[in-house]
């Protein structure tokens, strides 16, 4: 029996293979992903893991696709991808809230709102799954995860065990965490602060707004490309300055409102947002002597 048929046999319609990984990222690029898994529930995410651990198979784990790149070569191995039981929002206490890896952050600041929980606004602004929120310690207009995670819960690939990890223990910096590679995040508990429902609305329509005024919007990107260097030598500053912020590739394109957005602006390849990216980075270098780091993850095969 093949690789294939046995998964088919085992997983039923949560496997599929040579998945088109552009329907799946925010730039819509990115070759074929050789082993495709939407793991229904913990149950069987822990099955898939067994099985492809089993087999030594490289394992990439999807959010919400909005700060990944993935490579026109594809992604060898299994991508896993946490499907419908891992998305949903309860509250544990009274401005406690729980969500799912997979719940969409927006969904995680509306449900807030709701119950009259503030402080977790922001999340609205950012487009992502609570799951690459915390891997990003995601955030925007003075706040991020790191001031609102109570906890986590995680699987971890190389036993299967189940952990939860408080955020005391995690070690948080500007767009990233020291949480290890082998955890798969499950879910993760928030805490907020109990507000009038009317000023939590308002805070989050400002927001929003706000964003909508400074950043492109209804685009193929992934948002930020790189990191800022801190707050007063911001990637796009850095961009704009080093007269970069007109250079395309193909049809990669920097966004006109915000040149730190890196934009496929039709049929770009995703090689040639992977090139725009290295010929800013190095005329950057060469104007500034910074050195922009990326905040964009890019996945999958190198050109040969
Ligand atoms: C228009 C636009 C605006 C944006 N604005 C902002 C902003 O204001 N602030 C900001 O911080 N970011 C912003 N971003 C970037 C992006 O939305 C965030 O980084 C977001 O949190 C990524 O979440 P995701 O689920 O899409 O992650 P993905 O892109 O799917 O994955 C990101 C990383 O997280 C890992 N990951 C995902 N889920 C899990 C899991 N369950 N367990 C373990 N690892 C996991 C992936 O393996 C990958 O390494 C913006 C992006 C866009 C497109």
């Amino acid at each position: 029996m093949t690789l294939n048929s046995n998964f088919i046999k085992k997983f039923g319609d949560s496997f599929s293979n040579n998945v088109k990984l552009s329907n799946y990222s925010w730039f819509k690029l990115g070759g074929k992903a050789e082993f495709f898994f939407k793991a229904k529930d913990i149950h069987q995410l822990k099955e898939i893991l067994e099985e492809v651990r089993k087999r030594g198979l490289n394992i990439t784990i999807l959010g919400a696709g909005s700060n990944t790149l993935f490579r026109d070569n594809g992604v060898k191995g299994a991508v896993i991808k946490l499907g419908k039981d891992f998305s949903y929002t309860k509250i544990i206490n009274k401005d406690i809230i729980e969500a799912g890896a997979a719940t969409l952050d927006r969904k995680v600041a509306n449900y807030a709102k709701d119950n009259c929980i503030g402080n977790l606004e922001f999340l609205s602004c950012i487009p992502g799954s609570v799951g690459g929120a915390i891997i990003m310690n995601s955030g925007c207009y003075d706040n991020d995860i790191s001031k609102v995670l109570v906890s986590l819960t995680a699987i971890k690939k190389s036993n299967l065990s189940l952990i939860e990890i408080k955020s005391e223990n995690i070690e948080f910096f500007y767009r990233g965490t020291n949480l290890p590679n082998d955890l798969i995040i499950i879910s993760a508990k928030f805490k907020g602060q109990i507000r009038d429902q009317a000023e939590i609305e308002l805070k989050q329509s400002n927001l929003i707004e706000k964003k909508k005024f400074s950043q492109p919007s209804q685009i193929k990107t992934c948002g930020s490309t790189f990191k800022n260097i801190n707050k007063d030598k911001k990637a796009w500053m850095l961009i704009k300055e080093s007269g970069c912020d007109k250079f395309k590739e193909g049809d990669a394109i920097i966004s006109p409102k915000h040149c730190n957005f890196f934009v496929n602006d039709g049929n770009a390849k995703s090689s040639d947002i992977e090139d725009l990216i290295n010929k800013v980075k190095m005329k950057v270098y060469e104007k500034t002597g910074e050195n922009l780091e990326l905040e964009i993850k890019i996945i999958g095969e190198k050109k040969i």
